[in-house]
């Protein structure tokens, strides 16, 4: 059981999205394990923190911003072991266009059915969005202060706070809104993800198939369904 809880640590930590949530949260994940599993720590601390630190989720290291950091950062991945498959380097950067692989279609249909409040905030040539994660449908402008700041003090609280908001951002130029980015795990591996589509299908910026609103089995399927429920999927 407490390996269980260790692994799920582990499995979180990998989650973290920047080199300074990842340091931040390793410092945390050493307070919480260091007495319990203080010869594991050790072997973790020299192996997976300090020799070999590529097998977080990085965004930076997904979409580098300059021809430089391509380099280093390819230079740093081929030199270093990882725990797991690491997508290609830069791959979405090489990508002409994006696509929106039809399983995503649904989920983010789905999720634009559930009508969450979504914090925007327009910068010069973007726009971002802070989105609620799990069963909450609105977020406080403290709750985004928690996640901008990295306000968690344990490993326990960075599970719970750092992702229970995601934060998407999208071109200002609605036709190029394919190439939005969020923080999510299922854009990490896909770069495209429920959250990007959702935001695309409430700001009509796209229309999803028609196979995408299926209502899923066990539900019952109502007919005459108004009109109305459609509108109301899209933002103002
Ligand atoms: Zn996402």
């Amino acid at each position: 059981m407490e390996q269980g809880d260790l692994i799920e640590d582990i499995d979180a930590l990998q989650l973290a999205q920047s080199e300074q949530i990842f340091t931040k949260a390793s410092n945390r994940f050493i307070r919480k394990w260091n007495r319990k599993e203080s010869t594991f720590i050790e072997y973790f601390q020299k192996e997976w923190l300090t020799s070999h630190r590529g097998w977080y989720e990085d965004i930076q290291q997904l979409t580098p911003s300059t021809n430089n950091d391509l380099e280093s950062n390819n230079k740093v991945i081929k030199d270093e072991n990882t725990f797991r498959e690491r997508l290609p380097l830069g791959l979405k950067q090489f990508h002409d266009e994006q696509t929106v692989t039809l399983d995503i279609w649904p989920s983010s249909y789905q999720w634009v059915k559930l009508d969450k409040s979504v914090v925007s905030i327009e910068l010069e040539n973007e726009i971002e969005f802070y989105i609620p994660g799990g069963q909450q449908l609105s977020i406080s402008k403290n709750e985004i202060d928690v996640m901008k700041k990295l306000k968690w003090y344990s490993f326990d609280q960075y599970k719970a706070k750092a992702f229970n908001i995601w934060h998407v951002i999208l071109p200002m130029d609605s036709a190029k809104w394919l190439n939005g980015q969020c923080n999510c795990p299922v854009y990490f591996k896909k770069f495209m993800c429920k959250y990007i589509v959702g935001l695309a299908i409430r700001l009509n910026y796209c229309k999803p198939p028609p196979a995408a609103k299926n209502i899923p089995i066990g539900e019952k399927r109502r007919r005459d369904r108004p009109s109305k429920a459609k509108k109301a999927l899209l933002i103002q």
